[in-house]
């Protein structure tokens, strides 16, 4: 990882408050780009107004400060609609009226998995009176991407994936649109986050490559289970940050925990920076791997 040239960053989404294994990741992304000396950014991903909660982007900047992690530079992806305006037209894209509905009819997929769209407005929208969204038809490629803990991964774009909307129905630009296109002009290089976003992250690579961007390193930390073994979730009532700042809990001791969760060996408490000090990030991948 070369020191003068990482940037990382904190991409959360304000859809509710922070909980534990979101902090986990914050704190991992953080430790990798810091412990080289890089820089950090944090973008509010408020893109879905259907989905954020104006209370939840309040509660992140408390949040993130009291555990520690701090960053260089912010950016708030509503207010950057025009950027993510002027790429969709470099991109081959067609109008599309099918509804959730109407993919799900169409389309055949397994239980449990994602719909392939099946094409049906690839030459013309079916019904043009419809609110249309804007579809990437995707080119006919496979694409390989790779991540530092988890290896490599191989999607049939069209096989896979399908023609996926770029610009929703309603307006809103596609989280992995906005993400790839911040991602590039922000400069980073090192994105980690959630193993959730694992499944998607050919179609990013997809979108770089279609755009003409660099490929960031990527590292997916597994996702935080609580004692039943279930990942631990803002509508599962995992504990909030906030609600353990509220009531006075030492954040040391709340970094501590985390690491600990991680295997690594540290006092009772200790701080974010003091966790920095003894990082190495070339063990992040072992490190990883023996994490569930
Ligand atoms: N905003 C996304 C989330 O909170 C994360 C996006 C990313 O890290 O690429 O799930």
């Amino acid at each position: 990882m070369e020191t003068s040239f990482t940037v990382g960053r904190f991409a959360p989404s304000p859809t509710g408050y922070m909980h534990l294994g979101n902090a986990r990741t914050a704190l991992l992304a953080w430790l990798q780009v810091r412990a080289v000396g890089g820089r950090m950014i944090l973008r509010i991903e408020d893109l879905d107004h259907t989905r954020t909660r104006p209370w939840a982007d309040a509660a992140l900047y408390p949040d993130l400060e009291w555990l520690g992690l701090d960053w260089d530079q912010e950016y708030t992806q509503s207010q950057r609609l025009e950027i993510y305006a002027a790429y969709l037209p470099r991109l081959d894209t067609y109008l599309c009226s099918c509804s959730r509905k109407d993919i799900a009819e169409a389309a055949s997929a397994p239980h449990g998995a994602e719909a392939v769209y099946p094409g049906t407005c690839r030459f013309g929208p079916i019904d043009p009176d419809r609110p249309l969204a804007v579809r990437w038809r995707v080119p006919d490629q496979i694409l390989t991407v790779h991540d530092q803990c988890l290896g490599s991964v191989q999607q049939g774009l069209i096989r896979d994936v399908g023609d996926w909307v770029l610009r929703r129905n309603d307006g809103v630009f596609a989280y992995h649109l906005a993400v790839v296109i911040d991602d590039a002009l922000m400069g980073v290089t090192h994105i980690l986050r959630g193993a959730d976003l694992w499944p998607s992250t050919p179609r990013q690579v997809a979108l770089q490559q279609a755009l003409g961007f660099v490929t960031p390193v990527y590292t997916h930390v597994p996702l935080m289970r609580d004692f039943r073994g279930e990942r631990l979730a803002k509508r599962n009532g995992a504990p909030s940050v906030a609600a353990l700042r509220e009531r006075g809990e030492n954040p040391q001791r709340v970094v501590a925990d985390l690491a600990r969760s991680l295997g690594l060996d540290v006092p009772e408490c200790v701080s974010a920076s003091e966790l920095l000090q003894a990082f190495d990030w070339r063990n992040l991948p072992s490190l990883l791997n023996r994490v569930q």
